[in-house]
């Protein structure tokens, strides 16, 4: 490109403000539960802006949306971007959407500009990023790249035991899962647009991020069995108490995540549900969850070894049963360095500050990535603050974003 594509911000803006308001509660809050009603208007109204822009528009089995423009070469495997429209309870604007209306910007600006891509771009929105009604993040990206099987996803239910089936069908999304699972190369290159729901970017005053590597959790459930009883009546001498093992075992996971010396490697204990729970009563099971991060998939998975072997540790030496299950350990992702390259290229053309850095949460770019090469674009956020109501992204950052992505998206395209 050589002339400043013109951007259009307070369209974009007033956008995310009517996606917003598309909503199971009012501004500011946000919360678009998928195959809600919301989730469904939010949809309708995403598919007519994309009607009004000349994208080709079609949906898959699971609801992930593809918007294409078409490219000079249709052959070619597309350019992709995109996010996901889908919200937490008592959200904010701008996770996820900023990816899905700021691609959409992004393309209308290069639509202006008279550029006509070589490759397909194709804006995609992903069903269901977030976990809170199936209890798995990244549903859509995860079925595309078969990291969830079909089998897997057809036993998954909400919390009032309607089935993904059932609720996918009556939300209009019918076809076999199969059907679904994308195959390698899928896009010839996926670059996604997102807020850094973190506080780095807005405290170092840097317009745009380049994510390197998007860390990764490995997730447990661990059940502690032990021996309650009467807190005044048995005596502390061979006691089985489920939750002194599980203290154990949290204060473990914390030195195990300190010990590898990286300062991305994170262990956290984020529930911890006691039996019977009283007062008098010495707790005798123990339901406890581990999360353990990192960009670098063995050292956090050394992170778990060590935590299974003080498991069995103490379970011998206090005399408790202590059982594991892995929910899930997906692989950290490396983004590609062509597309950072590209990325980069086009912040310094724009005038934009720009540094790399890591994703820390989960996101459809760490499932893109093993069917395509995949990078992530990050803008900051106030305060860091997401999944909130007060989440906010100034017009500024959001403009810097688009006009990054559109150049980037340019680029790609050739
Ligand atoms: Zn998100």
């Amino acid at each position: 490109m050589s002339t400043r594509p013109e951007l259009k911000i307070d369209g974009l803006i007033a956008e995310l403000l009517t996606l917003g308001q598309i909503s199971e509660a009012n501004l500011p809050v946000v919360t678009r539960v998928v195959f809600s009603e919301a989730d469904m208007r939010g949809r309708a109204y995403v598919r007519g802006l994309y009607e009004a822009a000349g994208l080709t528009i079609t949906q898959d089995a699971i609801g992930n949306t593809f918007a294409r423009w078409q490219g000079s070469h249709p052959e070619l495997a597309p350019i992709g971007t995109g996010s996901h429209i889908d919200a937490i309870p008592n959200a904010g604007l701008y996770d996820g959407c900023v990816g899905v209306l700021g691609g959409l910007e992004a393309i209308r600006v290069l639509q202006k500009l008279g550029y006509k891509p070589r490759r397909s771009i194709e804006l995609v929105i992903f069903t269901s990023e977030e976990p809170t009604r199936f209890g798995i993040g990244c549903l859509g990206s995860r079925m595309m790249a078969n990291v969830l099987t079909p089998q897997q996803a057809v036993a998954l239910r909400d919390k009032d035991g309607h089935s993904l089936d059932e609720l996918r069908m009556q939300a209009g999304f019918s076809g076999p899962l199969e059907s679904v699972i994308a195959p390698k190369g899928r896009f010839h290159q996926f670059v996604e647009l997102h807020i850094e729901q973190g506080p780095y970017l807005e405290k170092q005053n840097i317009d745009v991020g380049l994510v390197t590597h998007i860390a990764a959790p490995a997730s447990q459930r661990i059940l502690i069995e032990g021996e309650g009883g009467h807190a005044g009546g048995k005596l502390m001498p061979g006691r089985k108490d489920a939750l002194a093992a599980a203290a154990e075992l949290i204060l473990a996971l914390e030195a195990a995540a300190t010990s590898t010396g990286a300062i991305d490697t994170v262990g956290t204990v984020g529930v911890c549900d006691v039996f019977p729970g009283a007062v008098n009563s010495i707790p005798s099971r123990v339901m406890m969850t581990t999360d353990i991060r990192d960009i670098d998939r063995a050292r956090r998975d050394s992170v778990l070894d060590k935590l299974s072997a003080v498991c069995a540790e103490v379970a011998a030496r206090r005399g408790v049963a202590i059982a594991t299950e892995l929910v899930n350990a997906d692989p950290p992702t490396v983004c590609d360095p062509a597309i950072l390259a590209a990325l980069e290229f086009s912040a310094i053309e724009a005038g934009k500050t720009c540094k790399k850095m890591v994703a820390r949460a989960y996101h459809d770019s760490s499932f893109v990535s093993c069917i395509a090469p995949t990078a992530m674009l990050f803008i900051p956020c106030r305060g860091g603050v997401s999944h909130r109501p007060d989440e906010y992204a100034s017009p500024e950052w959001i403009g810097s974003g688009v006009h990054v992505l559109a150049r980037t998206l340019a680029k790609l395209a050739g």
